[in-house]
């Protein structure tokens, strides 16, 4: 069956929403591997998702390039070149697009469309779908493909609409690109977002001020060309590689080390965690001490290890202070990776205010007033506050399963899934990298492959069966609640206040989101899980409606 953009009521057997790489790959699984009619909605204007988004000045991938992207397709993943050892923002867009050129999905993309609403209708089985440009069409199976990190957090500081300079959110950066050449510029915010911006505004800005609440732990990123026999030597393995990071604990060539910092001396520690340091990346994170991510003096032994990297790198002792983080473990938050970063406030015309001590009271016409009285002036503000991680992009559209139940409801308390994949009540609705999956834990690509694979399985055995739905059982869901919150105990991941808790979001329920059993063992409960009769899952052959 074919759909035209301008259909405003259809048919299709599924709906996808979300054209970034889950979206991709998932129209391409179901419609080319298995047969379905699919449409997908994307409010951008292109394929992307994220990287269609987030075009400020520095934007990269932090994951190595090689292990940035499909592996499904050997050839897609020789043919592709990329040209640094992190891909940058335009790099990723334009390998997206040639995935969508490759196996031909633009024909299937609704773009410049944001889905407002999907409700599922009993007496049919099927999920009628709404769009903000008044089309409505109707699904056997809803995929959500939205993303982890794509509704922007926008401070509701007072006063925030008076400023009469220029506004931009790194999230959501002007197609055209921002020139500050000469500009004074503040920017709120020191997450990974700002140390890959600040660097590069502060070229051009002739007066930069960095508002900073939180200290990053933040890591080298060591970027450049990679050199030509490592790139071989990865092209003569794929499958080696293909398999090492769908097994590992993080999508990732890395492991973590045998021995615990505990149990070793400062030398030791010195010695282990220096290479690390100069090789750039997360292998000092991901593929360093375990122990560090239960224990808060075998945390501290690293954190002593990175504030003398911060205390060598800025010249003025004051702010090299301000820079180093406090009052939270190393490694419960996502380290940014820099090129420069810490550098960066050296510069004479680049200053750093602590507004955690001080925080921002409001936006005035002219910049920020902070909270005992001190005021800032600006050309542009730039907010690199994140986003309303996970469950936001979710609970943003208007989904509702069984009696009309709100997905957003439901998640009140926290977000409520089996898998991190699917919701009881909500039938043949199946979310890519969700909340409590490994997903933002992870190397994306590597996650998102692994959940498009499962859920077509899923949809697979749901034809085979003959059957009309698929849903978990309220008791399967619940024993996944309870283990997510069980395997976080032990960690300190819940002594920061991040966006993993939803800490960030004013108001937003405490609950530590991403599932801690990681990328390896998680695939393996679900091959389990398969393996077991689709253990936890209820397939119903009810009333096959009109969408057989
Ligand atoms: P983020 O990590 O949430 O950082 C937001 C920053 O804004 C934090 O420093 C936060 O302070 C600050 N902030 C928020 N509200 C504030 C307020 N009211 N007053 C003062 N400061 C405020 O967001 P992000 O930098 O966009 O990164 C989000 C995630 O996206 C990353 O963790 C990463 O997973 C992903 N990302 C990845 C890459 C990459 O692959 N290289 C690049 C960018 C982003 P607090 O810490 O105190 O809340």
């Amino acid at each position: 069956m074919t759909v035209s953009d301008d259909t405003r009521t259809s048919t299709v057997d599924a709906v996808v929403i979300g054209a970034g790489f889950s979206g991709l790959y998932m129209l391409h699984k179901l419609r080319d591997r298995m047969g379905l009619t699919v449409r997908v909605f994307e409010a951008g204007s292109g394929v992307g998702g994220t990287w269609y988004w987030n075009r400020y000045p520095g934007a990269r991938s932090d994951s190595d390039s090689y292990v940035y992207g499909f592996t499904f397709d050997e050839q897609l993943w020789r043919e592709w070149e990329w040209s640094e050892r992190y891909p940058e923002q335009h790099e990723i867009r334009a390998y997206l697009e040639h995935v969508a050129d490759r196996f031909d999905l633009n024909k299937d993309i609704t773009f410049d469309t944001r889905v407002t609403g999907a409700t599922f209708d009993e007496a049919d089985n099927s999920w009628t779908v709404t769009t903000d440009k008044g089309q409505t069409i109707s699904a056997r199976y809803l995929i959500t493909a939205v993303g982890a990190l794509s509704v922007s957090n926008l401070p509701d500081f007072p006063g925030r609409d008076s400023f009469q300079g220029e506004t931009y959110h790194t999230g959501h950066w002007p197609h055209e690109g921002v020139d500050f050449t000469g500009k004074g510029v503040g920017v709120i915010g020191t997450g990974a977002s700002a140390v890959q911006a600040i660097p590069l505004i502060a070229k051009e800005a002739s007066d930069l001020t960095v508002f900073q609440r939180t200290a990053n732990y933040v890591i080298p990123a060591n970027n450049g060309p990679v050199p030509e026999e490592i790139r071989q030597a990865r092209l003569g393995n794929y499958a080696g590689i293909r398999e090492r990071i769908q097994q590992s604990y993080f999508g990732f060539e890395l492991d973590l080390l045998e021995k615990g910092a505990l149990e070793s001396t400062d030398e030791e520690i010195y010695s282990e965690l220096m290479p690390r340091w100069e090789e750039g990346g997360f292998g000092i994170w991901l593929g360093s001490y375990v122990d560090m991510f239960f224990d808060d003096d075998a945390n501290a032994k690293v954190r002593n290890f990175l504030h003398d990297r911060i205390r060598e790198k800025v010249k003025d002792p004051e702010t090299a202070e301000l820079l180093i983080p406090k009052g939270y473990p190393f490694g419960v938050k996502r380290n940014p990776l820099d090129s420069g970063y810490y550098e960066t406030f050296n510069e004479p015309h680049v200053h750093l205010v602590d507004v955690k001590s001080n925080p921002i009271a409001a936006v005035t016409p002219t910049g920020l007033r902070l909270e005992d009285g001190a005021t800032f002036e600006f050309d542009a503000i730039v907010y690199a506050t994140g986003f309303d991680a996970m469950t936001g992009p979710m609970n943003k559209i208007d989904i509702r399963g069984r009696g009309g139940q709100l997905l957003g409801e439901k998640w009140a308390d926290g977000p409520r899934t089996y898998l991190g994949l699917t919701s009881a009540g909500f039938p043949n609705l199946f979310t890519i990298t969700g909340p409590q999956s490994p997903s933002v834990l992870s190397n994306m690509p590597v996650s998102i492959e692994q959940h498009v694979d499962l859920v077509a399985t899923i949809i697979g055995e749901v034809r085979d069966r003959g059957a009309a739905t698929v849903e978990p059982t309220k008791e399967a869901e619940d024993a996944w609640v309870v283990h997510n919150a069980e395997l976080v105990k032990p960690t300190l991941f819940e002594t920061a206040d991040t966006w993993y808790m939803g800490a960030n979001i004013p108001g937003k329920p405490r609950v530590f989101m991403p599932h801690l059993s990681f990328v390896g063992p998680y695939r393996a409960k679900c091959d389990e899980i398969v393996a077991n009769d689709y253990e936890g899952f209820v397939f119903d052959t009810g009333r096959q409606g009109a969408l057989a």
